[in-house]
């Protein structure tokens, strides 16, 4: 037997040549390759914005307007999230020092993840401190060996992380095609136990809805758990900004996981989980990423709980906001742009095509006075790359209008054809 396994193991394995600097293997080589494509234009990742992001920032001492943070409500830099930040550090100093479940509690964070909850209409909530990381260890624990995640095809890294660490089947579904996932469904549900199907409320790279209310009714029928990654939706979709739920006029307890970063509308750092009460608690004693990992800082808890109170109290942002996007989307498509798949959101990418053509673009934007990032492959597919524009609710018409008129200019100038609104796959 075991003598007859080794053979087995040893027949399967293949010679290679050995890695024996980083700069030999594989992934390095590949990167400079990249890198080699960014250094033939200007490079336009990693400039440095040296101040509060408003509907403008400051780069290289120059004010520019901002296209490219996800400061949508404007809760980075509120006076209410800052005054509860320093007041945090000096009561907290800027460490929780310890896990949670050991050393770190406070009653700071009871009170966020109550409030969080009731914002979510969740029984319960758990805040960590990185939504990429709140993704990757929810997805990759949840499920096990005995389970199956369906996934759309569009979703974040963080969930693809999650699928390749959690041992369970996985598989995308077409971007959101329910007919696809109920074929899925229809043919697999008796070989699993839990099957987790995860979406977006907002898609990150297209700016598109989900459409929740299809994927409750699918989930009444097969049995399944819903969880939405709220990252784009929370504080942008529904009158108050109140997320999939106001948008989609929900009860509250028809998703069974709702996840949300505390980085894009809250303004802060960190990621959370809502749901039951049952759940919550189990993730509390269980959930790797949030149990053997320190505590969120207080200063950002407390700048987030200023922040979800202040969203729920006053609307006048989230309004400021939608107004922000109609005219922008409005003024591009007068325009002939191409804006993808954006409809109420604060993400607006505007096709480009080639990767290139995209960082010149963004480069040339930069020069003008205006900061766009480029979102290329692997990002998006090979030939959609795109300027990613982020609406906030500090921006003006006269700014989006500037944007707009200074893109179309400089892409005639370059001889860049920019795809209209039914040119390609969009
Ligand atoms: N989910 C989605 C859909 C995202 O877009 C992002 C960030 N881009 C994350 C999760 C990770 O969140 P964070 O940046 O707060 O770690």
């Amino acid at each position: 037997g075991e003598a007859a396994a080794a053979k087995d193991a040893s027949a399967k394995k293949v010679k290679r040549k050995a890695v024996k600097t980083f700069e030999d293997s594989i992934e390095y080589k590949d990167f400079e390759k990249r890198r080699r494509l960014l250094e033939s234009t200007e490079n336009p990742y990693f400039i440095c914005h040296d101040s509060i992001i408003r509907d403008t920032s400051i780069v290289k001492d120059r004010e520019v307007i901002n296209f490219g943070s996800y400061n949508y409500v404007g809760m980075s830099g509120h006076p209410q999230t800052v005054k509860a930040a320093k007041e945090a550090a000096e009561k907290y100093g800027t460490s929780a020092s310890g896990s949670r479940l050991i050393s770190g509690e406070k009653n700071l964070y009871i009170e966020l993840e109550r409030e969080i909850a009731k914002w979510k209409h969740a029984e319960d909530c758990l805040v960590l401190v990185s939504g990429h990381a709140t993704n990757v260890t929810f997805v990759g624990n949840f499920c096990g060996e005995n389970d199956l995640i369906l996934y759309d095809a569009l979703s974040h890294n963080s969930i693809e992380q999650g699928c390749r660490i959690s041992r369970a089947a996985a598989k995308a579904f077409p971007h959101n095609d329910i007919d696809a996932l109920e074929r899925i469904l229809r043919q697999n549900r008796d070989y699993y136990e839990k099957i987790l199907v995860v979406v977006e409320g907002v898609y990150s790279m297209d700016g598109d809805i989900a459409p929740i209310p299809e994927f409750i009714k699918l989930k009444e029928k097969y049995g399944f758990f819903l969880m939405v990654d709220e990252a784009h939706s929370s504080c942008v979709i529904g009158e108050h900004g109140g997320g999939v739920d106001e948008y989609f006029k929900l009860k509250g307890d028809e998703i069974d996981i709702k996840m949300g970063t505390l980085s894009k509308g809250l303004g802060t750092c960190g990621g959370y989980l809502a749901g039951k009460k049952s759940l919550i608690e189990y993730l509390r004693y269980n959930l790797p990423g949030f149990v053997f990992s320190v505590g969120i800082n207080p200063p950002s808890a407390a700048a987030t709980l200023a922040a979800v109170r202040l969203i729920q109290r006053d609307n006048s942002m989230v309004k400021k906001l939608h107004e922000n996007i109609k005219i922008f989307i409005e003024e591009a498509h007068l325009r002939n742009l191409n804006t993808c798949l954006a409809k109420e959101t604060a993400i607006i990418p505007i096709l480009v095509g080639k990767d290139r053509d995209a960082f010149i673009l963004s480069n040339l934007l930069l020069k003008n006075g205006v900061f766009v990032p480029p979102a290329v492959y692997p990002a998006v597919p090979k030939g959609y790359a795109r300027l990613r524009f982020c609406v906030n609710c500090n921006h003006n018409r006269d700014q989006i209008v500037y944007a707009l008129d200074t893109l179309k200019n400089i892409a005639e100038k370059e001889g860049i054809k920019l795809p209209c609104m039914d040119g390609g796959k969009y």
